[in-house]
């Protein structure tokens, strides 16, 4: 049976426990970026104040305690994916890891190969690739996506076989629709024709935790601060022979072996990717944010998410004039609607009116909106330390608005 102290997860997250325009604060943005427990807080805050100093350089106590913690952080980063920490990088965000990768290759790819994506990507994993193709000659397309926003997966192995892609870039899961993507399909058919597979899991680090042995993917990237975290700190794993001959994207201190006044050598993967003095305290937080995680059980987390996803929708659904875009099977927990053809900034400001948090616009996904033929939506996202309760006043505001919009 499902054991999950939901009244003591609410107390974890001071962020949860207030009220914004005179309401509880009802939070479903957690797509956009996670709240974080008090532990995470507390890490942060007690790094600065008792533990300050920086890492790999100093031999002093408490450079050398920085740098042990820091790299403990690796090590748990790994386990959570289960993979080894020399296949780590930390970046600033799942955005820069994409750009470290892509530019990484660059010097690989030229006119006879195929860049492939999907339409469902977030603009982070388009526009460095654009970049990359225009720079490179690379041919970039993109996989065949049904009307409704779902990947056939038959269909996209089938194209995937056929076209032969040096890389293939896709999401775990749609920032917009929460839908999940069927990866180990895909990634099977990307192996049979050599293709490099990076996956961009932003929206999937924290709701799905895979194992990236496993999944067989050569890349794959995520942000800390959706995953209860702080900003401003990300995560590239890199499949250890594809990391290590993944040209460097950024140089300075640190990364090198020997520098000299004309030239340099660099240090093995993930060293030579991380230059200058790095996020510490983010990976001090990242690590209290793994640690919560792995507390509570992934498990646990994945069936209270999806049992609160399938009571939302399930209200969603019978409100007048909603049409709901997510696939409601195979879904993180992210409803994406609209209310007929009122315009989704409206309904997100007056639901602010009663204290509820949603996403409106098109969140990243040009592409994926011009598809299904919208210029934005409403975003619901949910979160394991959301509630039934928080379920109920987001609908009850939604039907208020309605009445007030009528
Ligand atoms: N990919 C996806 C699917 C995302 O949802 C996001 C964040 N909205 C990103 C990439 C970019 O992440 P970040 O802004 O943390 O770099």
């Amino acid at each position: 049976a499902l054991k999950f102290d939901i009244n003591k997860i609410r107390n974890d997250f001071p962020t949860l426990n207030q009220t914004i325009n005179g309401c509880p604060l009802v939070y479903l943005d957690s797509a956009a970026t996670s709240q974080k427990p008090q532990s995470v807080i507390d890490t942060i805050t007690e790094f600065y104040t008792f533990q300050n100093a920086n890492v790999h350089r100093g031999r002093h106590t408490l450079s050398e305690q920085a740098t042990y913690s820091y790299e403990q952080v690796r090590d748990k980063t790994a386990q959570y994916f289960n993979v080894f920490s020399k296949e780590i990088v930390w970046t600033k965000g799942a955005t820069e890891a994409i750009n470290l990768v892509a530019n990484g290759l660059k010097k690989r790819l030229n006119e006879s190969h195929t860049i492939m994506i999907s339409p469902l990507e977030h603009h982070a994993n388009i526009v460095p690739w654009q970049i990359v193709s225009q720079q490179t000659g690379a041919k970039l397309i993109a996989l065949p996506l049904n009307k409704n926003g779902t990947l056939n997966t038959k269909e996209c192995c089938e194209f995937i076989k056929e076209t032969k892609p040096a890389l293939l870039a896709i999401t775990q899961a749609s920032n917009t629709l929460g839908n999940i993507t069927d990866l180990k399909p895909l990634i099977r058919a990307a192996k049979d024709v050599n293709s490099l597979v990076l996956v961009d899991g932003a929206q999937g680090a924290l709701h799905l935790k895979p194992d990236l042995r496993e999944l067989n993917c050569d890349f794959y990237v995520c942000s800390s601060h959706k995953m209860l975290g702080p900003t401003g700190l990300g995560v590239l794993y890199g499949r250890y022979e594809q990391l290590n001959t993944l040209d460097i994207y950024q140089s300075g201190g640190e990364m090198i072996d020997k520098v000299y006044l004309t030239h340099s050598t660099y240090r093995p993967a993930p060293a030579k990717f991380e230059t200058g003095t790095p996020n510490i305290s983010g990976v001090l937080g990242f690590g209290a944010a793994l640690d919560y995680l792995n507390e509570l059980d992934h498990a646990k987390i994945q069936q209270y998410e999806q049992k609160l996803f399938s009571y939302a929708a399930q209200k969603l659904v019978k409100v007048d004039g909603i049409t709901i875009y997510s696939n409601l099977s195979d879904n993180i927990g992210t409803l994406c609607f609209n209310l007929n053809d009122e315009h989704p900034y409206d309904l997100a400001t007056l639901l602010d009116g009663y204290g509820v948090a949603v996403r409106s616009g098109h969140h990243c996904t040009q592409p994926l909106m011009t598809h299904l033929g919208l210029n934005g939506t409403l975003r619901a996202s949910f979160c394991f330390y959301n509630t039934y309760e928080d379920v109920d006043i987001f609908i009850d505001s939604l039907k208020k608005c309605i009445a007030l919009l009528d």
